[in-house]
């Protein structure tokens, strides 16, 4: 199958971090103007992407943090979410997006930063891409399963204030060291008041963590997945998923970045497909794992051998599992 007809295919994409998906020649002019020494493009490289299965988490985290120092100013966000959601389009023709975000993880760094105007940035940079393109887009916001319930329910109600700018909320970070059942609570309360819920769930390979997907689908109401990777290995996770048609978020290429997968030949992708789970196809971090959704599926296409029909079939569960409203939908992607 050719490039090219990848490409045109219309795609949905549901699980993207907006922080970590930046535009990689903006990035680095960003960091050289902070006086980085990135000028070569393979030091750009070292200091930002992960371009290889990652081998110790300290080295991951000091490229997060290297992107988190340099997206300093309102102005930035607004700029990143824009060519986040041009590239999107550009690149893999992505009709509807969703982008999530953690207010506490820039404003942890930029204390000169302030929630409220970054949200307003986030949604400048949407309108001017949603202007622009056939395209819709929708904000998840994030809370951080490694700070306390009480700095979430902070965030949480930040949120629930700001909701008629949210479509969702979801909960990240490391699954291992913090269950999820803690914040339980404040996800009840936010699908109370009519968000859309999805929680990173069953996405490390560790002993036990398919059951993860069932405290978010049974204690937070998780409406879909972020990732689920492991239900493969608990056959009644997969068989509650098909069941009730949860969407799994899976994202192929971050989770062999990760290790959540030996490679790519040996993901479950098509294995939780022909099980009867509705999977949806996703990049999680284009620009730290340097991956735009067209190549995601050209990589289901080389190593899994899905076919184009398969491709579209995961597209139309994921418009149907997106939190935008049907209203917008339509107008960028008709029945
Ligand atoms: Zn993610």
């Amino acid at each position: 199958m050719r490039y090219d007809d990848l490409k045109r295919m219309p795609k949905v994409e549901l699980h993207c971090h907006l922080e970590l998906a930046f535009r990689k020649s903006t990035l680095r002019r960003w960091a050289l103007d902070k006086g980085m020494e990135v000028a070569r493009e393979e030091d750009f490289d070292r200091e930002f992407l992960i371009k290889a299965p990652m081998d110790d988490l300290p080295t991951v985290l000091h490229k997060f943090l290297n992107t988190r120092d340099v997206i300093d100013t309102e102005a930035k966000v607004e700029q990143l979410t824009f060519e986040a959601c041009e590239d999107m389009f550009l690149q893999s023709n992505v009709r509807i997006l969703e982008l999530r975000y953690a207010p506490s993880f820039l404003l942890d760094a930029h204390p000169t930063m302030d929630a409220d105007r970054m949200l307003e940035a986030i949604l400048r940079g949407m309108a001017r891409a949603e202007a622009a393109y056939p395209m819709v887009v929708g904000l998840i916001g994030l809370l951080q399963r490694i700070k306390s319930v009480k700095d979430n329910a902070y965030w949480c109600d930040w949120i629930l204030e700001h909701k008629a700018h949210f479509v969702g909320m979801d909960l990240a970070d490391d699954e291992v060291s913090y269950p999820a059942y803690p914040f339980a609570t404040l996800f009840q309360k936010a699908k109370n008041q009519g968000l859309g819920i999805t929680v990173h769930a069953g996405e490390p390979h560790v002993p036990g963590a398919a059951k993860n997907i069932l405290i978010a689908l049974d204690e937070l109401g998780a409406d879909r997945i972020g990732h689920g990777v492991q239900a493969i290995h608990d056959a009644g996770v997969v068989a509650r998923l098909a069941k009730d048609g949860v969407p799994l978020e899976l994202c192929p290429w971050s989770n062999v970045l990760t290790r959540a997968v030996l490679d790519l030949k040996s993901h479950p992708f098509k294995r939780l497909m022909d099980a009867g789970v509705r999977t949806t196809l996703n990049t999680d971090d284009p620009g730290v794992m340097d991956i735009t959704l067209t190549q995601e599926c050209e990589n289901l296409i080389q190593h899994l051998n899905l076919r184009l029909e398969d491709l579209e079939r995961c597209n139309k569960w994921a418009r149907q599992a997106s939190f935008i409203s049907k209203q917008r939908i339509q107008q960028v992607w008709p029945d």
